[in-house]
């Protein structure tokens, strides 16, 4: 059974579905990459993903974020250096 629902993460239309024989719960979005499942019997989080969201205008793909997030360590210690190196 699916059922259409609006992401918790995004607000797009996003599905459940209910995983009867595996007691689960999955709700996924394919807008934002957000996924969740429950255990249905213990109502225990299994799995769950809730990208971030630069800007809510901004509909970049994916593989454009994770450069941008990966330079931000390298960036951080160069201004500490730099702040080390003034005093
Ligand atoms: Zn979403």
């Amino acid at each position: 059974m699916i059922e259409s629902i609006h992401c918790p993460n995004c607000g797009a239309i996003a599905e459940r579905h209910h995983l009867s024989y595996l007691a689960q719960v999955k709700t996924q979005c394919e807008k934002c990459d957000y996924l969740l499942v429950i255990c249905t019997r213990s109502g225990h989080v299994l799995e769950s993903y809730a990208p971030g969201l630069p800007s809510p205008r901004a509909n970049k793909p994916v593989a454009v974020s994770i450069p941008h997030l990966s330079q931000h360590p390298n960036y951080n210690s160069r201004n500490r250096d730099i702040s080390v190196l003034s005093h």
